[in-house]
């Protein structure tokens, strides 16, 4: 199917699910002037569970796009994170300047405000949305085209997008996706503080018995607080005594917050990694969660969904047909995530070696630079192997 033929006629182009992947495709492929549909089973955009940390290379690419003042306003900035070790050594990283005339900063977001911002983008760009519709299957048919069905009614599109999430459906059955269970679960609630919040940064804990929490103050009185277990204590354990052992645990952590009570809504997510063994071909494209998802620890996943939406843009404009649009969307993304998937796994062999992760944070300690460097790697600001270097220059 040849792109430069239908950019008279457009694609039609259908995708599943309104998060950010989903409505950032949407908005791009809209703003070439394609016609799309946007599936989305909820009825209105929720604040999902998520540490709400955008990466410092997320920011800059809304900036970048123009996007930034439109989606981020009144959300505030992070200059780095805390970093602390089992035996509580604690290390203040700030996110290290790679550019003489800007800092690198993160942000802490509200997701609900976030991803209803980047939907009603979309949606002025001309995309079209079909809320509270749960698509059920997808076929392609004989002429290449795909019917997407939902709530009864089918639909046909030249171009399929998956943007439905780490669970994908469509990832699950087609037989794209390989869900790799690794016993574990995340624990989230929100918590205020007790003491005054300082400077701005988040907060990454490695804790005992491969566990890990993470802290994002979202404002004064909104700490996103996550922690990440082995799946296996929710059976002995209510989510609600797993915080407040985690709270009780660290000195650090028991001075900023109380143990939290029955008013404190917690949430618990499991499934925490996908492989799409796919990502393109054959009129369709994974986005997002969709296409692959690792373990939330170095909090990567919404900068994720952003730019392999712009990846699959870029290929779409580069490309003479959807074949080699496809494939070069496929080469980009697999670029993309193998110095991540070798990153991750070395990160979560550390985190299960609290000796290990103890000599880590007494080397960081050692040189601010050096730690700098590291949340550098975390904040996407390197990449994992420059990144390495620098640390082990400084
Ligand atoms: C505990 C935890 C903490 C995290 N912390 C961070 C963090 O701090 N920073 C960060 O960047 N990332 C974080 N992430 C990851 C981040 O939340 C995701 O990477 C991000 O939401 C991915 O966006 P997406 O659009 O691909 O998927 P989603 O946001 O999951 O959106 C998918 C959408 O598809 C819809 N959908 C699903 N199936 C269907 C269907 N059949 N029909 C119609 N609609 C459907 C869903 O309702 C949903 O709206 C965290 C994740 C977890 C689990």
């Amino acid at each position: 199917m040849s792109l430069a033929k239908l950019e008279n006629n457009k694609l039609k182009i259908g995708i599943v699910g309104a998060g950010p992947a989903g409505s950032m495709s949407a908005y791009f492929l809209a703003s070439q002037g394609h016609a799309v549909t946007l599936f989305e089973r909820k009825k209105e955009v929720e604040r999902k569970v998520c540490g709400e940390y955008l990466c410092p290379e997320g920011v800059r690419l809304l900036e970048e796009l123009n996007l930034f003042d439109r989606l981020c306003a009144g959300f505030e900035e992070l200059n780095g994170m805390v970093l602390v070790s089992p035996t509580n050594i604690s290390i203040p990283s700030y996110f290290p300047q790679t550019d003489k005339k800007k800092v690198n900063k993160g942000l802490s977001l509200n997701r609900k405000i976030f991803d209803q911002r980047l939907l009603g983008l979309a949606l002025e760009t001309g995309a079209v949305l079909l809320k509270d519709t749960t698509v059920t299957r997808v076929v392609q048919n004989t002429n290449q085209k795909w019917t997407v069905i939902a709530n009864e009614e089918n639909y046909e599109f030249d171009l399929l997008i998956a943007a439905d999430g780490r669970q994908s459906k469509i990832g699950h059955t087609l037989k794209h996706l390989k869900f790799i269970d690794t016993k574990r679960a995340a624990i989230h609630c929100y918590l205020s503080r007790k003491v005054d919040r300082g400077q701005r940064l988040g907060e990454m804990h490695i804790l005992n018995e491969n566990r890990y929490c993470g802290l994002d103050p979202i404002s004064d009185d909104e700490v996103n607080f996550s922690v990440v277990c082995d799946s296996k204590r929710l059976k002995k354990n209510t989510p609600q005594n797993i915080i407040n052992e985690v709270l009780a645990s660290s000195i650090r952590l028991n001075q900023m917050f109380d143990p939290v009570d029955d008013n404190t809504e917690i949430k618990v997510v499991t499934s925490l990694k996908n492989k799409n063994l796919y990502i393109a071909g054959n009129g369709l494209a994974y986005v997002g969660d969709a296409a692959g998802f690792i373990d939330p620890l170095t909090g990567e996943g919404i900068y994720n969904a952003l730019l392999t939406s712009k990846l699959l843009k870029e290929s779409i404009e580069q490309s003479e047909n959807m074949n080699h649009a496809l494939a070069l969307y496929k080469r980009k993304k697999n670029n993309l995530s193998f110095q991540k998937n070798i990153l991750n796994n070395f990160f979560q062999f550390l985190i299960k070696r609290p000796l290990l992760v103890n000599l880590t944070a007494v080397f960081l300690k050692k040189s601010q630079k050096r730690a700098n460097h590291f949340i550098g790697i975390i904040g996407n600001i390197h990449g994992p192997l420059t990144g390495f270097i620098k640390m082990l220059k400084a």
